[in-house]
Order: structure tokens, then sequence, then C-alpha cells
């Protein structure tokens, strides 16, 4: 088990000006946890979130009335987060700009939590250069029916696969029914080039072993595989980042783990919001020292 025996009680949130309304309403019904509850797990992870969530193009996912009613993804703004979210300029294929959302502080993940936020993804890139990716995604996404030990070998064999070139990675799970792995980049190359990368280091992988992987979208194509989903490194696609919390049931979190634990990790709903004690010291430990860190660039491939 890779939990210590008791949880801490989770470290006091700082005081914020951000007032929560409706803070005791329960947005995740059967779990019984309260938008105030959300607010305060952002509160104590935004020391181990916001390296990982600040100063990127984000989307959210928005559920006002509670994960078990209407969420929506939301890229842009309505204009009424307040001065804790920031818009940054980004250029679409039409020629014209669009602004979108990025966070810098704790208060910016409360004004999110306090607009019905509970999912944070974001852009594979910063706001002072969004044409220069700062990581790789490899997102896992296997059938229904896999078993999460094919994924946690898929996990595995892509990390090998991408250190045989020369990369460091990062494994995440994902908190729904995946893993991501992460290779950190020295933005450098531009989208196009990241994108060309991805796809075709998942369609060598598909086509060496067709019956565990496919690089292709389809359902169909899918069945009993894992689909690698390399189309979260293109240009304006998002994943979810590090310590966010998945509007599932049980109200699971993206969560960083160590290559040496994953083996030990049965599910990737493995930590959860009422973890937080756990996760701050885990991030703060030496399992995870490091984690989602490497100055690299693309190899050729
Ligand atoms: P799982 O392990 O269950 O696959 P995941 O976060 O990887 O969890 P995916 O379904 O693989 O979920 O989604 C990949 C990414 O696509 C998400 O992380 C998100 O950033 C993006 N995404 C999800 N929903 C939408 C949407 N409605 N519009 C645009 N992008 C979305
Ligand atoms: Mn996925
Ligand atoms: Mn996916």
């Amino acid at each position: 088990d890779v939990r210590p025996e008791r949880a801490e009680p989770a470290p006091p949130a700082p005081a914020s000006n951000i007032k929560i309304s409706s803070g005791d309403r329960v947005i995740f019904p059967g779990d019984g946890i309260t938008k105030s509850e959300l607010a305060d797990y952002y509160a104590a992870v935004a020391g181990i979130a916001l390296p990982w969530i600040a100063d990127r193009p984000i989307s959210l996912v928005r559920c006002p009335q509670g994960r078990a009613k209407q969420c929506f993804f939301q890229k842009h703004d309505a204009g009424s987060f307040g001065e804790q979210v920031h818009h940054v300029d980004i250029r679409e294929k039409d020629g014209g700009t669009e602004p979108y959302l990025y966070i810098d502080s704790a208060d910016g993940l409360r004004a999110c939590v306090q607009m019905g936020t509970i999912e944070f993804h974001g852009w594979g890139s910063r706001v002072g250069d969004v044409e220069k990716p700062d990581r790789l995604v490899f997102d896992l996404d296997p059938d229904e029916g896999l078993d999460f030990e094919d994924v946690k070998r898929s996990a595995l064999d892509i990390k090998r696969q991408l250190g045989d070139i020369g990369l460091a990675s990062f494994a995440m799970l994902s908190g729904g029914k995946g893993v991501h792995v992460i290779a950190p980049l020295t933005p450098k190359a531009e989208w196009p080039e990241i994108k060309s990368f991805a796809e075709r280091f998942c369609r060598a992988l598909a086509h060496a072993e067709p019956d565990r992987y496919t690089a292709t979208m389809s359902k169909a194509k899918r069945k009993g595989r894992i689909f690698l989903d390399w189309l979260r490194n293109q240009r304006g696609s998002t994943a979810v980042l590090p310590y966010v919390v998945r509007a599932r049931p049980g109200a699971p979190v993206a969560a960083p783990v160590s290559w040496a634990e994953l083996g030990d990790i049965d599910t990737p709903a493995r930590f959860g919001l009422r973890d937080t004690a756990v996760l701050v010291e885990r991030a703060n430990g030496r399992g995870l020292k490091g984690w989602g860190v490497a100055e690299q660039v693309l190899p050729d491939l």
C-alpha cells in the first residue's frame, strides 16, 4: 500500500478574500462533498498544484449544480470570474484571436471553484509562449473491460520506449480510467512538430503491437486494446492537470505517482479529494522528488 496508515488532518487553508457562496451545497452526491470542501481542497493543494496549473491556458469543467447535474467544458470567459482569473489572447485558425483563461494563484483556483469549477484542464504550453509546448502527454485510454494491470504495463512500456530515445517521463493516474505518461520538454519545438512526433511515436507502437494498442480514436478499433491518445498534443488540446479533482463518483484526483510505486497501485482512482494531507505529504516526499521535471528536447524520430 502506498498510503500511510493513518491520514493526518488536512493542513489549514490560507485565508482568502474570495467568498464561496452556497458553500454547503453538496456537489458530490453520494460522497457528501460540498463546494466549501472542494474550495478547501484546492487551497490546501495550491502549493503543489500551481507549479503545474499556473500560467497555462486552461479549460474548466464547471458543474454549478454538482457533478450529477449538468456540467460543461469552458474555454473562454463569460466575463464573470473576477480579477484573479486572467486572460491571454491566442491566435485562432481564422486569423482572429480569442481570450483564453489562465490563473497564477491560490485565489485564482478559488475564484474558479466559486464559479462551479471542479476540473482544471491545461494546454501543453505556457502563456509566455503558447506556440512552444513544455510537455508531451501520452493519454492511455483502455477499452472497457481491460484490466488496470494492462494499462500499467503499457505505461511502463511507453516510459521505457521514450527512455530509449532519450526522453524521461513521469506517470500520473488520471483519476478516471487511465494513466497519463508525461514527458516534460524545454520549450523549443512548436506544435506541428510536437503533434507529429506524438502521432508517429504512438502509431509505431500500435503497428508493432496491434493486439495491445490502437492509435485511432474509433471505439470499434479499441476493442480489447488501449487507445494511445496522441491527440492531446495538438495545439488547442488540453489534458487534466496534476492534483485536479475529477467530476466523477468519489471525487478522485489526478495524481502524480512514481514509476516505482505504480506497480502496487490497483486503480487510477487511487487518491481522492479526502486524501489531501496524503497528497501534500507525498508531493513533498522522496518518492515524487523531481516528478515532472527534466530539461530535454524532442529527439529525432
Ligand atoms: P480517463 O483516464 O478516464 O481517460 P482523461 O482525463 O484522460 O481520463 P479523456 O476522456 O481521455 O479523459 O479526455 C482527455 C482530455 O480531453 C481531457 O483530459 C480533457 O482535457 C479533454 N476533454 C474532455 N472533455 C472535453 C470536452 N467536452 N471538450 C474538449 N476537450 C475535452
Ligand atoms: Mn484518458
Ligand atoms: Mn483520451
